[in-house]
């Protein structure tokens, strides 16, 4: 059986590093891989799939969830939410962010949508990067935490205690909107399916040759493969500070990543270069990522026990030699 690779994107758009690669058994099993790919959320959507059905079905439910969820779109129901500071939304929005509330809660804050202030001080939201002064990151902080959200379960209000909050699903909704495809997916009676959002992986069943889809992680720093991974079904997602990062003083070569810890205001800075982490779920997969980069090792690993089913798959440094 020859094997041959395919890459595939994980890099936000502008520009993009090829990270990972889904291997493939070309053994012949009559079914005909296609492959397509559409930009959505920011990033690159790829499927792999035998079924002609299946990209329209995914891209559609993924734009579907983009529509409602992208915080750079005036009119979805998050961009109105952040600038009324109340708003009534759809039963599925509410369920979405009281469910990232929970999680906040059970990463200690680690992870939590309500960092979208810090973000655009930092300068990611309009990619005009900056460092703060301290006193600017110190009066933002009010602004942030999940606690101070208001959830009226009656009437699904949402509601922002504090001034100036707003909410970013950036850390979860690409795994979200995989589990919404997903579900199309099933409910269509389509069993064979992989798709990557800029690194957020979902499949199910089987790929080419009827084995289980193989995929290999690369090395964001160009060092080749790390990880082979055999799925069948599930889902990974993999956080880190090749993605999106600036770097103020080329000479120190630090770097300022996108993932900031809403707890002190400052990019997330644990030694982790990147995480890949698996759960049967895109949100759990999208959560457990961005909350593991910011707590590091050690804390990172003692909240996955707190997940069931979920695995760190890999964990990559920035500087070997560094202490945990
Ligand atoms: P990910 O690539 O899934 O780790 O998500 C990173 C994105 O989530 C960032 O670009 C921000 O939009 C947002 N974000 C940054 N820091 C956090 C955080 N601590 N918790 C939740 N979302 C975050
Ligand atoms: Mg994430």
């Amino acid at each position: 059986m020859k094997t041959t690779i395919i890459d595939m994107h994980i890099r936000r758009l502008p520009g993009f590093l090829l990270i990972l690669m889904v291997l493939l058994s070309s053994g012949c099993d009559g079914r005909g891989l296609r492959r397509e790919t559409r930009v959505l959320m920011g990033t690159y959507v790829e499927i792999l799939c035998f079924d002609g059905r299946a990209p329209g079905i995914a891209f559609d439910e993924i734009s579907r969830v983009e529509g409602l969820l992208s915080k750079y779109r005036e009119d979805s129901e998050i961009s109105r939410l952040n600038a009324d500071g109340k708003q009534r939304v759809s039963g599925e929005v509410y369920a979405l962010l009281s469910r990232c509330a929970e999680l906040s809660r059970s990463s200690s804050g680690a992870f939590d949508i309500t960092v979208e202030p810090l973000v655009r001080l930092w300068g990611f939201r309009d990619r005009k990067f900056l460092v703060p002064p301290a006193d600017k990151i110190a009066g933002t902080l009010p602004s942030v935490g999940s606690e101070k959200i208001v959830f009226h379960p009656a009437d699904n209000m949402i509601e922002f205690s504090v001034k100036g909050m707003s909410v970013d699903l950036g850390g979860a909704g690409k795994g979200y909107a995989l589990d919404c495809a997903a579900g199309k997916l099933a409910e269509a009676g389509i069993k064979d399916f992989l798709i990557n959002a800029g690194g957020q992986v979902r499949c199910r069943g089987t790929g080419p040759g009827n084995v289980p889809w193989r995929i290999a992680v690369k090395d964001p720093r160009g060092r080749g493969v790390l990880k082979k991974l055999e799925m069948k079904g599930g889902s990974f997602a993999t956080s880190g500070d090749y993605e999106q990062f600036f770097m103020a003083d080329e000479k120190t070569g630090k770097r300022y990543s996108h993932i900031i810890d809403p707890r002190s205001g400052y990019p997330a800075d644990t030694g982790i270069a990147s995480v890949t982490v698996s759960a049967a779920d895109g949100l759990t997969a999208d959560f457990l990522s961005t909350a593991v980069y910011v707590l590091g090792k050690e804390r990172g690993e003692a909240l996955l026990k707190k997940f069931p089913g979920c695995a760190i798959v890999d964990m990559e440094y920035n500087n070997a030699s560094r202490e945990y």
